[in-house]
C-alpha cells in the first residue's frame, strides 16, 4: 500500500501556501515537498555529516568498525576532518553566493555618490558613519557623500584583493 502524504496543514503554518500544497497534488504538480518524501528515509551518514565527496577517491563515508576504531576516507580523514571540512565548505559557499549581493549594494551606493542613481538615495547616515568608522574611515565633520566615497572604495577593495584580511573582519563579534 502506497504512504499517504504528509497533510498539507502540516507543512505549512500558511493559509495560502496549504492551498497552494493542495492545488499541485490536484493537478500532479510536483513539489519540494513531494520530492521532500521520495528521498525518505534520509542517508544516515549524510545527516550526521560523515561522507565526502570532496575529491576523485571517494566518495567516502565513515563508521566505526567493528574493534571500535573510526575508519578514514581514502586521503586518511577522520570522521572529524570530514565534518569540520564540510562545515568550512558550506559557510564558504554560502558566504561567496551572498558576497555577490553585497557587491551590487557597493554599485548602488557608489551610483548615489556619482549622482548617477537619482531614485536612491542614502536614508541611513548614523548607519553610514558606523560602518565607515568602523572600516577606518574618518567620518569626523565630514558630508556623508564623502564618507560614502571612501566607502566605495573601501569595500570594493574586499573584492579580489591581496590584502591580509577582509576590512569587515573588524565587524566580526569576539
Ligand atoms: S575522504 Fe578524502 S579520499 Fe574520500 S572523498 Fe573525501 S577527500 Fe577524497
Amino acid at each position: 500500500m502506497s504512504k499517504q502524504p504528509t497533510p498539507a496543514k502540516n507543512l505549512s503554518i500558511w493559509d495560502d501556501a496549504r492551498k497552494m500544497i493542495e492545488k499541485a497534488r490536484r493537478d500532479g504538480v510536483e513539489t519540494v515537498w513531494d520530492r521532500f518524501e521520495q528521498q525518505q528515509p534520509g542517508c544516515k551518514f549524510c545527516e550526521l555529516g560523515l561522507t565526502c565527496k570532496n575529491c576523485n577517491m571517494g566518495p567516502c563515508r565513515i563508521s566505526i568498525k567493528e574493534n571500535g576504531k573510526m575508519q578514514r576516507g581514502v586521503c586518511g580523514a577522520d570522521g572529524d576532518v570530514i565534518v569540520a571540512r564540510n562545515f568550512g565548505r558550506f559557510v564558504a559557499g554560502g558566504s561567496v553566493g551572498h558576497s555577490d549581493h553585497g557587491r551590487d549594494l557597493i554599485e548602488v551606493l557608489e551610483a548615489i555618490t556619482e549622482g548617477a542613481a537619482p531614485d536612491y538615495k542614502i536614508t541611513d547616515e548614523e548607519k553610514l558613519r558606523n560602518v565607515s568608522a568602523d572600516l577606518g574611515i574618518p567620518i569626523e565633520g565630514r558630508a556623508p557623500l564623502a564618507i560614502a566615497k571612501d566607502l566605495v572604495d573601501a569595500c570594493f577593495s574586499d573584492f579580489g584583493s591581496r590584502k591580509k584580511e577582509l576590512g569587515f573582519v573588524s565587524r566580526v563579534p569576539e
